[in-house]
C-alpha cells in the first residue's frame, strides 16, 4: 500500500445558519488523510504553523497516517473562513489567509517517492506540480482544486490537469473552468485536456464519473443530518483513493466501488463540525452505509 496525499492542513471558521465555530481544524489534506485512513496508511505532505493543534497530529498518527512529510513552520497555519446559506450547497468564502503556505516548497521524504498513488488534493497548483515531479513512477495520479485557484492561477491548474489520470471537481468548479453550463459537455471538455476519468461531485445530488466511453452515476447518501458540509469533497477523494490503494486495482468496477466508499465517507463528515465525525467513525458504520447505498440503487 502506498498512497501520498498533498493538501492543506488548516484552521477554519465555519458559519452555518444555526451555529458558528471558530478556528477548528480543517484543510483538504486533513479531511482526505483521515477518510483514507480507513483503508490504507496515507503518507501526507503539507505544512502547518505553530498554532496547529498537536492533538490533531496525534490523531493522524493514531489512525495510521504517516506524518513525516508534514512540516511545522514558524508562523500561522493557513486560515479559511466560509459561510453556508440555508441551502448547504451554497457556500461563500469570506477569508483566505495562506500564512505558512506562502513561500512553502514541499519536499517529499525519500521514503514516499516510490508511492503508487498520488492525490494532489486542493492546494496551490504550483505546489501540486512541484510534488508530482518528485514521485518516481506513480501508477495513478489524481487532483482536486477549488474556485480560489481556478480564479487566481488558472494556467498552472490547467498545466497540472494535463498530467493527471483522475480529476475531481464540483459542478460549480467544472462550469467555471470550462465556461460550459451543461455538466455533461463540461465533463467531456475536461477529458479532452488529459485526465482519463473526471469525477464530478454534485453535493446532495451525488456523483457522476465520466470516462471516454462511459458515464456512471450514484446518488449521495440521503442524509437527514447536515450540520457542516465542509470537507465533504476532500473526504470523498480520500475514501475513493484510499479504497483503490487497498485493492490495488484501478479497473472500471473498482473505480465505481471507490466512488461509493467516497460517498459514504462524505456522508459521515457532514453530520458534525470539522473533523469531529472521524473521532467516532468505525469501519462497521462505513460498511453498513455502503450496504444502504447498494440497496438504494438496486432495482
Ligand atoms: P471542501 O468542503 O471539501 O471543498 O473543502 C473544504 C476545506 O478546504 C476547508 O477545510 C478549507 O480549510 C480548505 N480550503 C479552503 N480554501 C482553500 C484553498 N484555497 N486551498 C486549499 N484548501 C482550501
Amino acid at each position: 500500500m502506498s498512497f501520498v496525499v498533498v493538501g492543506t492542513f488548516n484552521l477554519d471558521s465555519i458559519e452555518t445558519p444555526q451555529e458558528t465555530r471558530e478556528r477548528i481544524v480543517g484543510g483538504s489534506g486533513t479531511y482526505c488523510c483521515l477518510a483514507a485512513s480507513y483503508f490504507t496508511h496515507p503518507m501526507i505532505v503539507g505544512v502547518v504553523g505553530e498554532d496547529f493543534p498537536r492533538d490533531t497530529i496525534e490523531l493522524f498518527k493514531d489512525r495510521g497516517v504517516d506524518t513525516r512529510g508534514l512540516e511545522v513552520r514558524p508562523g500561522k497555519t493557513f486560515f479559511w473562513r466560509g459561510r453556508y446559506a440555508e441551502d448547504p450547497n451554497k457556500r461563500t468564502t469570506l477569508t483566505t489567509e495562506v500564512n505558512v503556505l506562502k513561500g512553502y516548497r514541499p519536499k517529499m521524504p525519500e521514503e514516499y517517492r516510490d508511492a503508487e498513488i498520488l492525490f494532489l488534493a486542493n492546494i496551490d497548483p504550483e505546489l501540486q506540480e512541484g510534488i508530482l515531479s518528485q514521485l518516481r513512477n506513480p501508477k495513478l495520479v489524481a487532483m482536486d482544486s477549488m474556485n480560489f485557484w481556478i480564479r487566481t492561477k488558472p494556467e498552472s491548474l490547467l498545466s497540472v490537469m494535463q498530467k493527471v489520470d483522475i480529476f475531481f471537481a464540483n459542478d460549480e468548479e467544472v462550469k467555471m473552468l470550462t465556461k460550459e453550463s451543461n455538466l455533461v459537455k463540461a465533463g467531456k471538455k475536461i477529458l479532452e485536456r488529459g485526465p482519463s476519468v473526471v469525477v464530478l461531485k454534485k453535493g446532495e445530488h451525488g456523483v457522476l464519473l465520466f470516462s471516454n466511453d462511459r458515464i456512471f452515476g450514484i446518488p449521495a447518501y440521503p442524509s437527514e443530518q447536515v450540520v457542516d458540509p465542509t470537507g465533504a469533497g476532500d473526504s470523498f477523494g480520500g475514501g475513493f483513493l484510499g479504497y483503490l490503494d487497498k485493492v490495488q486495482s484501478y479497473d472500471e468496477r473498482d473505480i465505481r466501488v471507490a466512488a461509493v466508499y467516497g460517498s459514504v465517507l462524505a456522508s459521515f463528515v457532514i453530520e458534525d463540525f470539522g473533523i469531529d465525525p472521524f473521532k467516532t467513525l468505525s469501519m462497521d458504520k462505513i460498511e453498513t452505509r455502503f450496504g444502504e447505498i447498494q440497496r438504494l440503487v438496486s432495482f
